[in-house]
């Protein structure tokens, strides 16, 4: 991450276009796959490759933008003083992620829920904060926890709950190939210790009100 220039605040917050996020990045990543697809035992000249190391830079860049983000600062931005003091429930948050091990996709559903201690936070925020770890490389494990650390220290509630449900595609399209598996994970501060509010949760985030 050394090489990653720093931002200022509004470019911290704001969701990134595809084509135009670091040309310099682009160009360097780019540098790389011709000689790439050659060891593969393709040819980088054929029409069909001529410009693929350009898109995989691109989209690589894309799928790793959340470097770029502050999901503190994403929080902060939409923070309110309210006297509420019940369950908050963001369920169904799509996830698309890239593990770190393989640089293959996992993607699925992240439900997070929070418990305001005088602070609540814009609903659409916590899909973004979501958002901003999942855009790195990442193992679900510390995916999940990294999403609950964020949310508890920068709104400082009386608990936070995070269940995340992926695919890999690094188990499904190799090695194992275990292809409908799901990976659950899961990660409970405060209040969510205690066996009753976690069940609530797990209750909520497993009804369907369609
Ligand atoms: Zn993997």
């Amino acid at each position: 991450m050394s090489d990653h220039s720093p931002l200022n605040e509004f470019e911290s917050v704001r969701p990134p276009e595809e084509d135009r996020y670091h040309p310099d990045r682009i160009e360097k990543i780019a540098s790389f796959y011709p000689e790439i697809l050659q060891a593969l035992g393709e040819n980088p000249q054929r029409d069909g490759l001529l410009k693929t190391p350009e898109r995989v830079a691109k989209a690589l860049q894309f799928l790793t933008h959340g470097y770029d983000l502050d999901p503190a600062a994403v929080l902060k931005s939409a923070m309110f003083e309210e006297d509420y003091s019940q369950m908050v429930v963001v369920k169904d948050i799509e996830v698309f992620s890239m593990c770190e091990h393989h640089m293959l996709p996992f993607f699925g559903k992240a439900h997070v829920a929070y418990i305001p201690n005088g602070r609540i936070v814009g609903l659409s925020k916590i899909p973004r904060v979501v958002d901003i770890f999942a855009r790195r490389l990442q193992v679900q494990e510390r995916l999940t926890n990294e999403i609950k650390d964020c949310i508890q220290e920068t709104l400082e509630p009386t608990g936070v709950a995070v269940v995340i449900e992926c695919k890999h595609l690094c188990m499904a399209m190799r090695g194992v190939q275990k292809q409908n598996s799901v990976t659950t994970t899961s990660a409970f501060t405060g209040n969510f210790v205690n066996d009753r509010t976690r069940s609530e949760f797990l209750r909520l985030i497993s009804s369907n009100l369609s």
